[in-house]
């Protein structure tokens, strides 16, 4: 057995342990020793010695991450093995051999009991993202599991961490190919084409998340004007296009966004004119939409990512919603999202709410809506529903 460092718990802390939540906070430590690194694996004890898990440690107010809750040698077959689950759970989900898609999260951080990794699959090319040094430093494990794992519907692994390391970590990865060529960077979700950027675009290149929300959206497009807000490379569009909506207008402030949904639409409907992108600010954009639209998307980025700025994000979000509800069509439907942990579903709600009522316009909600199967949440860790949608019907 592997000797790691141990860890005790103060009396009354290991608690949440027994629920199996992957969290330790530095509070609930007796003490850090002073020569552990940063990303090593630790042995967590209770107060009196026992063993409770093993997970990696790391500076900052999470001070260790939970990967195993059994006394276990955690090694290449160790990794291996959680792979391998992930893996089962997609062919569960019917995400591999689909003719339809070839798109999805192949592994969800805390959801697949692997906290601070993301791989995400487009048709071959696996872009991993590693969020904590721990799992970083498991890098050449997980490459050589995912190689043996997939087999030939592997092309590449690419890793994209730079920007997604602990801010002070002494490990700085650049991004890169960590195995094998892409052969491919087009990618069809539901059959629509989209191309996705993993070098350059934002999170791992596609928000994979509002997959099953992009489908409701095409379900209810047929003949309306719908407007696409915080639309990053079009997904939506593309859907509400598909959904035979008759004008499609998509709006983001960056222009690299923007270029690529223009490109995505021409991917998918190479004639159309029903579609016009518009690179500039959102807050701006709809101060002045008037009657225009009957079906709004508001999909804004993570407005919070920390608890401090919470009432900032809070208030955006009624701002954006206010001036959606306020000015849609009678009978119109919004689209309506916050992707920020730190915003609870019931926050969210009820800053919609607030929106509503100023508003004074009657709102009824008609769904409520989550991140898709592919992104699971644990039961002990309900910090990983993180996506919140409703869909509003405006009369
Ligand atoms: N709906 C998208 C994901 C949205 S991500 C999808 O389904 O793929 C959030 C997007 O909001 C990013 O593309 C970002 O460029 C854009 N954004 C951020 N702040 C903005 C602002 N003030 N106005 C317009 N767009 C903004």
């Amino acid at each position: 057995m592997q000797e790691l460092t141990r860890l005790a718990l103060k009396p009354g802390k290991e608690q949440s342990l027994f629920r199996r939540h992957p969290w330790i906070f530095s509070g609930a430590l007796k003490q850090i020793t002073k020569e552990l690194s940063e990303g090593q694996l630790v042995e967590i004890t209770d107060s009196s010695g026992q063993f409770l898990a093993i997970g990696h440690y790391q500076i900052g107010s999470i001070a260790v991450r939970i990967i195993s809750f059994e006394k276990e040698e955690i090694n290449y077959q160790f990794w291996k093995s959680k792979i391998e689950a992930a893996i089962r759970l997609r062919k569960a989900l019917n995400l591999f051999d689909n003719n339809e898609t070839n798109v999805f999260r192949l592994v969800n951080a805390e959801g697949d009991e692997m906290p601070g990794l993301i791989i995400d699959f487009y048709n071959g090319t696996a872009v991993t993202q590693f969020h904590s040094i721990g799992m970083y430093l498991a890098k050449n494990e997980i490459v050589k599991a995912l190689v043996e794992l997939l087999g030939e519907k592997l092309s590449a692994i690419y890793d994209k961490s730079e920007s997604t390391m602990p801010f002070k970590a002494v490990i700085k990865p650049a991004n890169g190919i960590l195995w094998g060529e892409s052969i491919s960077n087009e990618v069809s979700e539901y059959g629509n084409r989209f191309k996705v950027d993993w070098t350059d675009g934002q999170k791992t290149g596609f928000f994979i998340d509002q997959r099953e929300n992009r489908k409701l959206v095409q379900q209810y497009s047929q003949g309306k004007r719908v407007l696409n807000v915080f639309g990053y490379t079009g997904g939506f569009s593309v859907y509400a296009l598909q959904g035979n909506a008759a004008l499609v207008h998509s709006v983001d402030s960056s222009k690299p966004a923007i270029d690529l949904t223009n490109q995505n639409v021409l991917l998918n409907f190479p004639e159309t004119n029903k579609h016009e992108a518009f690179a500039t600010d959102a807050f701006k954009f709809l101060e002045n939409i008037k009657d225009r639209y009957d079906l709004i998307i508001l999909d804004p980025p993570a407005f919070a990512k920390h608890n401090s700025a919470l009432n900032n994000a809070l208030q955006g979000y009624r701002r954006i919603n206010q001036k959606a509800i306020e000015q849609i069509v009678p009978g119109g439907i919004i689209f309506t999202f916050s992707c920020s942990q730190v915003v609870t579903k019931e926050d969210f709600r009820r800053s919609v709410f607030v929106a509503a009522s100023t508003a004074r316009r009657k709102v009824s909600i008609l769904h409520q809506l989550t991140q898709p199967a592919d992104h699971p949440v644990s039961i002990y860790h309900p910090e990983g529903e993180y996506l919140k949608g409703l869909v509003l019907y405006v009369e």
